[in-house]
């Protein structure tokens, strides 16, 4: 059997399209008074996605209809379109395969438990473990996924919790673990 090299440094590839979540909260303000707005519209921006977990500009009721979509155009771009969701479990576990901007295709998975729900999110796409037992690290690291990429994997299950697309009704996401690519990390944050 040939080995595969261990691989520590993700290759170079185009990053993707600025996003809010990549931001701090003064640089939010800051991209925001940019495109000629006030700073406080960061704020009303953000309270969006991450608190109504919505990046639809039409939803945005506070804001003016043309500066909502100018402020979403620039900050909230799409990152992840679902290629397709797999379920199992009755329906209470859900993966997810998602396209990235640059076609890239990495996966989360939903798991609905009687006492929380998890969701297992990709911080990378493949892995340079190469492991030889595992399908991932065969496959190699082909990138590191950007913050937003990550927060977007979040936002979008603890959408789907709360709009019951999960067997078992509405619900929350309650905790959320980065594990596969990289291993041995496991992490299990609670949130
Ligand atoms: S995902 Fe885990 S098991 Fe697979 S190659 Fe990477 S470290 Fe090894």
């Amino acid at each position: 059997m040939t080995s595969l090299p261990l691989v520590f440094d993700a290759p170079k590839r185009g990053l993707p399209p600025r996003h809010l979540a990549d931001l701090s909260v003064a640089e939010r303000r800051a991209a925001v008074a940019e495109l000629g707005e006030k700073p406080f519209r960061a704020n009303q921006l953000s309270n969006h996605y991450f608190t109504r977990l919505t990046a639809d500009p039409a939803a945005m009721t506070d804001i003016p209809a043309e500066t909502r979509d100018r402020l979403a155009a620039s900050l909230l771009p799409p990152l992840l379109q679902v290629v397709r969701h797999v379920q199992c479990d009755d329906g209470t576990t859900r993966k997810t395969l998602w396209r990235a901007h640059d076609g890239t295709l990495v996966e989360s998975v939903l798991m609905r438990y009687p006492d929380r729900t998890t969701l297992c999110v990709s911080s990378q796409a493949g892995c340079g473990m190469a492991c030889p037992f595992c399908a991932t690290g065969q496959g190699g690291l082909r990138r590191n996924m950007s913050t937003a990429e990550i927060v977007d994997q979040v936002r979008l299950a603890a959408a789907a919790m709360r709009d019951g697309e999960l067997s078992g009704g509405p619900g929350r996401l309650s905790n959320i673990v980065f594990m596969g690519m990289g291993e041995p990390l496991p992490v299990d944050l609670q949130l």
